[in-house]
């Protein structure tokens, strides 16, 4: 079993999850990081985060998880694809940590976010710290590309108040050019959301000149009304906050020329999604 106190030095907590954090696991053996993936009892984090009102209802601490085999063009979090930059944590520190902020977040109508990475990549973690989570009575929110929503039951969906998906893009073709994988997983794990009336919340991520072309808002828009389950659509305007990132870890970044939408832009995206019944932000 992988050992927590592998890393101890490296504080769980960070400002923002746009820390660069490489290699706090790196000292776990591969048997031991195999085996706390299957078991879950372990989970390896980038980073806590408290504070957060833009993950969730509320005011939220947010888990942020290691682990991606996306590579979305825009990902302003490269160092959370590989499991083991993140620290191994167990779930009963991990469930310790976040009681400690219980009280707060009932008070603040906020909750518990897990993200990442992806925080399925973990799956068996993920629905650990969740269950945890809602059994103390905690609002629960997954942050998700939904790839691997299959990889949880009905009864660990259950203990989830609500999903935020990120849908990136709309048409194969053009999801797979920008996170390199197909876009059907994703799509089937909102349906079968929306067929056990799941509340969800869709993120996307405007980029002008890259997912911008009123026909592929049309496209989300049109699934996302049709599910019958989305609360809301959050448009987030791209950043070049990750930048940096993607240069420290030696990655090739193609966006560099690539521009924040203005007011105007993240506007009329919003009534593309507005003009299908949506409400969006
Ligand atoms: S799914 Fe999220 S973490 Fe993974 S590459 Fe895309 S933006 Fe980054």
């Amino acid at each position: 079993m992988a050992d927590e106190s592998a890393n101890a030095g490296a504080p769980l907590e960070a400002k923002s999850p746009y820390e660069l954090r490489v290699n706090l696991g790196s000292g776990v053996p591969e048997t031991d990081v195999r085996s706390a993936l299957a078991s879950g009892d372990m989970g390896f984090l980038h980073s806590f985060t408290t504070g957060s009102a833009v993950d969730g209802p509320g005011v939220r601490v947010v888990a942020w998880t290691t682990g991606c085999a996306w590579r979305c063009r825009y990902c302003h979090n490269p160092d959370t694809w590989t499991v083991t930059n993140g620290l191994p944590v167990s779930v009963a520190k991990a469930t310790e940590e976040l009681k400690k902020y219980q009280k707060g977040l009932k008070v603040m109508g906020g909750g518990f976010t897990l993200s990442g990475g992806e925080p399925l990549m973990q799956h068996r973690f993920a629905a650990k710290l969740l269950g945890a989570a809602k059994a103390a009575g905690i609002h629960t929110v997954i942050e998700t590309n939904g790839y691997y929503g299959d990889r949880l039951s009905d009864a660990e969906l259950d203990t989830i108040d609500l999903v935020m998906l990120g849908v990136k893009t709309w048409t194969p073709e053009r999801h797979k050019d920008l996170t390199g994988v197909d876009i059907e997983p994703t799509l089937a794990f909102a349906r079968r959301l929306a067929a056990r009336k799941q509340p969800i919340w869709v993120r996307f991520v405007l980029v002008p000149g890259l997912t911008d072309a009123p026909d592929n808002l049309a496209g989300i828009a049109e699934f996302a009304a049709g599910l019958g389950n989305v609360q809301r659509v959050e448009v987030l305007p791209f950043h070049q906050l990750g930048e940096f990132k993607w240069a420290r870890l030696g990655l090739d970044y193609t966006l560099h020329d690539a521009a924040a939408p203005t007011v105007e832009e993240a506007e009329r995206a919003c009534e593309a999604f507005r003009a299908r019944g949506l409400v969006a932000y």
